[in-house]
């Protein structure tokens, strides 16, 4: 193995003691509270708000699961967002997905308060993005940002690879790199389609990958001495038939081309947490003008 491994882990916990201290500073009824509203039954939704819950618990947020029934109406989760939105006790919201096949996520999201919106999904925030301004920018996108940090990389003029162009984690990633004066290509599946992704990846001196494709990228299609992010979480079994996690980069070719790599799981992973617990902090300032 060549490459250093880049964990998220460690800078989790430095965000989390950041938080925890900005939140012990704060008279205990001004203290934040973020509220997941969950829709159904849904294991992996669920899993989310029990990791929310302890690390919230952690840092001295208060947190609560509002659950309401898998057959709960577009209307209802709507009301119930603006009854979050209007409570001031409430300072971060955040709705829990997937959500049962009959609800439009992105339109509840939409009706959150952007101040209160921690998880940075609705257009104010997205757009806000835009504007350079990260303080409450999807949480996954802002993970990956700490990983380019911590890598060491200076982006001015840096040749960047974004392979993944969705809301929340392809295009803000690619917009927060330019902030920094980076060169970014962004790939996405008419690149693959046009059998260009190869062409465009082995360019990257910085590659990050957001697809939810096991494999995807192989050591072949790396830059030697890149770093490489790898945010794909993709659920597999393994020989013996035991479910694994995987990224979409194979991880055990490029380890040998590249110069610093995330894990899966390890990278990415621990950090979006951390990040959704700063980002409830920083709509607390925002809400108070603090
Ligand atoms: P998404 O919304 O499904 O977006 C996937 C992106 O990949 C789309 O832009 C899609 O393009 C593109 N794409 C699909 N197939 C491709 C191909 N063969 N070649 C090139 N591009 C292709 O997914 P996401 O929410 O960004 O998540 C991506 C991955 O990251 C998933 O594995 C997810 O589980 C993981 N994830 C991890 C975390 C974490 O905390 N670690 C958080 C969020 C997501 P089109 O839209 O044009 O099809």
């Amino acid at each position: 193995m060549s490459a250093t491994l880049l964990e998220g882990g460690p800078i989790a916990e430095r965000i989390k003691q950041e938080v925890a201290e900005a939140v012990a500073a704060l008279p205990e009824d001004q203290r934040p509270k973020l509220v997941a509203v969950m829709a159904g039954d849904n294991p992996g939704a669920r899993a989310y708000a029990k990791m929310q819950a302890k690390a919230a618990q952690e840092v001295g947020i208060a947190y609560e699961l509002a659950e309401l029934p898998e057959d709960v109406t577009q209307g209802d989760m709507v009301g119930k967002i603006i009854e979050l939105n209007r409570d001031p006790s409430v300072t971060g919201i955040i709705l829990l997905v997937p959500v049962p096949p009959h609800l439009n996520a992105r339109h509840i999201q939409q009706v959150i308060d952007p101040l209160k919106d921690v998880d940075g999904v609705n257009a104010a925030n997205l757009g806000n993005v835009v504007r350079g301004n990260m303080e409450m920018a999807p949480c996954t996108a802002q993970s990956v940002m700490e990983l380019v940090k911590a890598s060491g990389l200076k982006l001015r003029g840096l040749e960047c690879v974004m392979v993944g162009h969705s809301e929340i984690v392809g295009k803000p990633v690619a917009l927060l790199l330019l902030e920094q004066f980076a060169t970014v290509t962004v790939c996405h599946i008419g690149t693959s389609e046009a059998g260009m992704l190869e062409a465009h990846t082995k360019t990257g001196d910085l590659l990050i990958v957001a697809v939810g494709v096991p494999g995807l990228i192989k050591g072949s299609m790396i830059k030697p001495g890149a770093v490489v992010i790898d945010v794909g979480m993709n659920r597999v079994k393994d020989a013996e038939g035991k479910t694994k996690m995987v990224g979409d980069v194979v991880f055990e070719e490029a380890v040998e081309v590249a110069s610093q790599i995330t894990p899966v799981p390890g990278g990415v992973g621990p950090l979006t947490t951390a990040i959704l617990l700063r980002n409830t902090m920083n709509a607390l300032r925002l809400q108070k003008g603090i």
